[in-house]
């Protein structure tokens, strides 16, 4: 299998690409129609940008690199740009560069901007490699024939020096009557001074020339001048948006042929001979034959004799593998689903006699169409692309629902357990290409087995059902053709429709395989993956399924095996390509798509469960022996435990850093380098800002801060993959992932805001997410995930006991189209924060409603009239400014009735939500404080000596030193295993846990601060250090998390519940 059969287009699928576009020159106005619409005028020249129109433009190549070389995308863009006309890629356009000067200057911005090395050389080498800087072919084309019809061409390009000294133009000069290069010239566009050389070169007037580039300031610089412009977003379109201005076609000949290689002829003579007899044609002229670029693993001609046009694709040459190479196979099933109806090329003949060419051949008619390349569907209305989908997912059903017996096509593969087999095969096929292991297959390779779907059906599979192995109507949404049969077998339906859904996933500058995860696709017109597998069952009269994430994690595991045995080839030189080398790099990527698909549907599956079954539910654990110690110095919690995959796979419990994931991992060694170098250093001065009277505004700071934690990828990290498993508004880790990166945080009292990952905030934003409306997210969430503002929960009241919170009497009244808002609160944890602007407000909607069904949560913006703060509260004389804590006054507060959340009544039911994996937050983060704590204690302790010996020699510091030890050691696992029910089954099956370690964790960080306190003397009841602030937290969490004894009830109900746990006999038996 090659990667050429799956991502290129096959030398067929490149057959009938050609002969669309040849035909579709005879119906250009169609096209038009279709697409754009122009006038004539009398245009005498052409000039054309190069990097982006001519040859793919420097950002195209960079968003390839950067992915490939795993450096943050749009690095190269920002430096590209930084610092205008000054910055250094404008002198070097200019001239005023060399290449090493450069070199060193750009790369140093790069490495700033990426906070990380750059090896911009490795990008430099990319973009002028011969591989890459190639033209593209359709404007090679368009520029013969803009010549061929009398006007001049022009090359008006930003380039630069190489260090052999000679410019960068990757082009025939031959083809432009001008070349302005601005290395040369000492000026770069946007100046207009270079539009005017230009212009003054060709001898011509701005209005009689037409500019491209793919720049808009470039453009709007000439428009200024008078020329007229195209903008180049992708050549194909922009050429056709010429030809409608020039009046003449653009594309004549066939594109992409080029003269039969010498090692690739074909007998002529036999082959016209074995034609003639074969379509009884006795026109005269002689045969044409030219040789498709692409398609060498199956070579593929274009044949022009008389009137008939065709397409002939043959075997390689040489001994082959038996099943490879299977042109019979594909000629079979063309003609049978042709004969079926499906739309799919004329098959005219097989020729299995090796005597007339040398090998057996299949030859074909021409099919005239349209190839949309671009899944994006650039320069179509979201209409139209709507409508290509949707023809696009009807043809899939046609051949799907094709009578396997009636068209003799049982026996065209194995039926039945068509996953299984193919899971197996292409584990096998990337297990003999494994060059290292990677962590993500190897969950998948245990994964898949475990998950397989129940029900399969067998139906034709086509193996490679993608937008761009379509052939469409040039003026409708009508699939003529589908191409590319070459992977066809018996199989699983399903697979087609989830590999028809990859470019949903990828990014538009993948490698490869483009795709548009980057845009949106309800703007664009396009369906999303769900709407597609929706529309695919109801066509084919099925009932919709839920696994379908499992597909998509078969599809790109697929993938991913395949690009694995392309990357084995290229190391050992079977594959020349220079794509083949970095599908290595690819296949990692693929692999962690098709792992996150795996999750979601792990979810999924769990969520289905019944609630009671994570109770009895076995978890795994495991450690080996090895300590660590973090860089400050404080000891990892954890003893080594390097998570196997097998074992991750099976949900294993990962009780240390080192088990996590590599990109989890990543993110924690980035959290505690930030933490070292930028949280640590300035908490004397966010301390003094807090004791100081500016203390009710924000630190600029932690403002500073939170914009550089921003640029790192440490922000929001705090949203569950469960509640976001798309990963639109956080980084998408489970709460395991997130426990062992919170609980860094929770290290020093400053730093979670830093990430925006502080309560209350975090609560409300992920109520937000789980229940808010599209306006409430756009208002609330939007900003509050961004860091712009703050926001607060408003439930306890000084009035009643608030631990049981059906006591709440604030009211929110109906009135007209708003509510009204009455009540008293305090305890309001950041509401004097000036960045607050958004207040979770909990009341009563109906007081007479059943117990839980009274109490409703609206969003209250904080500048409404009526809110009245009377003053902070403090914690042991801690005011915890600028949010503090408020005690405040509603009166007649009046919102919209759309700002309740979820609805009247509700209140209870979102509570429980809200609270589940924000209140472990907590717990997560009491661990960091007593990590902390018992740090500085450890140090103190070792530096003071008192009777005689040092502290750490006293046997009471010890023993308190081990105590403490042992106490976080227990709290964390169970603040882990809380979090790993929570991943695995669930919050609600998670209760227990929940409750067992909201009473156990402030308790525990209570006592060890304390021991802490007690081993630093005075000092540790002082703001020098932060124990003294730790501890009021830890006290105060005593109750704001819920009381202990709520908890403790709830423990105790649960454990009388459960039958399991009572097994053992209650009493000693007489
Ligand atoms: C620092 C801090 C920040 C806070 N932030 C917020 C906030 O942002 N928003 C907000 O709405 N609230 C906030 N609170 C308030 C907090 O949620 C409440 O204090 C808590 O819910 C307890 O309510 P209460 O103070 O009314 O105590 P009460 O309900 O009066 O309870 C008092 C005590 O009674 C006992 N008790 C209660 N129930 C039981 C039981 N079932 N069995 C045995 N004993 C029991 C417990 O010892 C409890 O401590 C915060 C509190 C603190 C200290």
């Amino acid at each position: 299998m090659s990667i050429r059969r799956l991502f290129q287009p096959s030398a067929l699928h490149w057959a009938r690409r050609t002969a669309a576009m040849t035909s579709t020159l005879g119906r250009q106005q169609g096209v038009l129609r279709w697409t754009h619409s122009g006038g004539r005028r009398n245009y005498r020249a052409v000039i054309f940008d190069m990097g982006g129109v001519l040859v793919p433009s420097p950002g195209t190549v960079a968003a390839e690199w950067e992915v490939q070389n795993r450096v943050p995308s749009g690095t190269i863009v920002k430096a590209l740009i930084r610092d205008g006309d000054s910055g250094p890629w404008m002198r070097f356009m200019r001239g005023e560069m060399t290449t090493e000067a450069f070199l060193e200057e750009f790369g140093r911005v790069c490495s700033e901007i990426a906070k990380t090395s750059v090896p911009v050389e490795s990008f430099f080498s990319l973009l002028t490699s011969e591989t890459v800087a190639k033209p593209f072919p359709v404007m090679t084309q368009a520029i013969s024939q803009i010549r061929a019809g009398g006007l001049q061409t022009a090359v008006l390009t930003n380039n630069f020096c190489l260090s052999n000294g000679k410019s960068f133009l990757p082009l025939d000069r031959k083809q432009f009557d001008v070349v302005v290069e601005s290395c040369l010239e000492g000026i770069c566009k946007p100046d207009p001074r270079i539009y005017q050389l230009c212009l003054q070169r060709l001898s011509l007037q701005p209005a009689e020339a037409i500019f491209l580039d793919d720049l808009g300031p470039n453009l709007k610089a000439a428009a200024r001048l008078g020329i007229h412009t195209i903008k180049v977003d992708h050549p194909e379109t922009a050429v056709k948006e010429l030809e409608a201005l020039l009046g003449f076609p653009l594309c004549v000949g066939i594109p992409n042929t080029r003269p039969v290689r010498k090692a690739m002829e074909i007998p002529k003579d036999a082959l016209e001979k074995y034609l003639k007899g074969l379509l009884g044609t006795h026109g005269t002229g002689p045969m044409e034959i030219l040789q498709f670029d692409h398609g060498q693993s199956n070579p593929t001609y274009y044949i022009r004799l008389a009137d008939r046009q065709l397409v002939l694709r043959k075997k390689p040459p040489g001994v082959l593998l038996p099943s490879a190479h299977a042109i019979e196979r594909e000629f079979r099933i063309m003609k049978a689903l042709g004969n079926a109806g499906v739309p799919v090329p004329t098959v005219l003949d097989l020729c299995e006699d090796s005597s007339i060419i040398g090998t057996p051949f299949y030859l074909m008619e021409y099919c005239p169409g349209i190839i949309y390349k671009d899944p994006s569907l650039p320069g179509l209305e979201p209409r139209q692309r709507q409508a290509i989908y949707t023809a696009m997912n009807q043809v899939l059903c046609r051949i799907h629902s094709v009578d396997l017996q009636a068209t003799g096509l049982d026996d065209f593969g194995k039926q039945g357990d068509y996953i299984r087999r193919q899971v197996q095969t292409w584990t096998k096929q990337y297990r003999a290409a494994e060059t290292s292991s990677i962590p993500a297959m190897e969950r998948l390779i245990q994964w898949l087995p475990l998950h397989l779907p129940r029900q399969q059906r067998t139906t034709v599979v086509h193996g490679d059902f993608r937008l761009d192995n379509l052939m469409f109507h040039p003026e409708k949404a009508e699939v003529l053709a589908v191409l590319d049969w070459e992977l066809s077998t018996l199989g699983d339906p399903f697979a087609d429709v989830a590999y028809s859904c990859l470019a949903h996933y990828l990014p538009s500058s993948f490698p490869m395989l483009r795709g548009f995860r980057d845009q949106d696709v309800t703007q664009l017109g396009i369906p999303a993956v769900e709407e597609y597998f929706r529309m695919y069952c109801l066509h084919m009269g099925l009932p919709p399924i839920d696994n379908w994430n499992f597909y998509m994690a078969f599809s790109f595991f697929r993938v991913a095996a395949i690009l694995q045995g392309v990357y084995k080839r290229s190391l050992t030189g079977q594959a020349s390509s220079a794509t083949a080398k970095q599908s290595g790099k690819l296949t990692e990527f693929m692999a962690e798509l098709a792992w996150d698909f795996a999750t979601k549907e792990g979810f999924r599956v769990f969520k289905e469960m019944p609630a009671a079954k994570p109770l009895v539910r076995s978890y795994h654990a495991w450690a080996g022996s090895q300590p660590r110690q973090t860089p400050t110095g404080v000891r990892s919690h954890s003893t080594l435990a390097a998570a196997s995959p097998a074992q991750e796979a099976k949900g294993g419990l990962i009780i240390s850093p080192e088990g996590l994931s590599p990109r989890v991992r990543k993110l924690y060694d980035r959290l505690l380098q930030f933490m070292e170098q930028n949280v640590y250093p300035l908490e004397p001065e966010l301390q003094r800002h807090q004791a100081s009277a500016d203390r009710w505004t924000p630190s600029p700071l932690i403002e500073d801060l939170k914009e550089k934690a921003k640029a790192e990828g440490l922000w929001n990290l705090f949203l569950p993959l469960e509640t976001d498993p798309e990963k639109k508004y956080g980084a998408g880790l489970t709460n395991v992932e997130y426990a062992h990166l919170c609980e860094v945080m929770g290290m020093s009292l400053y730093a979670s805001e830093i990430f925006n990952c502080s309560a209350p905030d975090t609560g409300n934003m992920e109520l937000l997410v789980r229940y808010g409306t599209e306006e409430q997210k756009a208002r609330w969430l939007v900003p509050l995930l961004e860091g712009r503002i703050r926001s607060c929960f408003a439930m306890t009241e000084p009035q009643v006991a608030s631990s049981d919170a059906s006591n709440i009497e604030a009211s929110i009244r109906e009135e007209g189209g708003s509510y009204v808002i009455n009540g008293h609160k305090w305890w309001i944890s950041g509401i004097l924060d000036p960045r607050c602007k958004l207040c979770v407000f909990m009341g009563k909607t109906d007081p007479q409603a059943p117990r839980h069904q009274q109490q409703s949560m609206v969003l209250v913006p904080m500048d409404t009239p009526g809110i009245n703060v009377i003053r902070p509260l403090s914690v042991y004389g801690l005011e915890d400014a600028p949010g503090g804590h408020g005690e405040v006054h509603f009166k007649d507060v009046r919102v919209p009735k759309e700002n309740i959340v979820l609805g009247p009544g509700r209140g209870f039911e979102i509570a429980q939500g809200r609270l589940g994996p924000g209140r472990i937050h907590h717990c997560m983060r009491l661990i960091g404080y007593s990590e902390r704590a018992l740090a500085l204690m450890k140090t103190r302790v070792m530096s003071r000596t008192a009777f005689g010996k040092p502290l750490v020699e006293q046997g009471t510091i010890l023993a308190d030193i081990a105590r403490s030890r042992v106490d976080i050691e227990q709290a964390r696992l169970l603040v882990l295993k809380a979090a790993h029910l929570m991943d695995v089954a669930g919050n609600k099956a998670a209760a227990l846990e929940i409750a067992m370690i909201k009473m156990v964790a402030p308790s525990m960080a209570y006592q060890v601060i304390d021991r802490a306190v007690q081993a630093f003397g005075a000092a540790g009841l002082s703001s020098d250090y932060p124990l003294a602030q730790f501890f009021a937290w830890a006290r105060a969490l005593r109750f704001a998390d819920g009381p202990d004894e709520v908890h403790r009830l709830t423990v105790a109900k649960m454990e009388m519940k459960n039958p399991g746990r009572l097994q053992a006999p209650a009493a000693p038996r007489v």
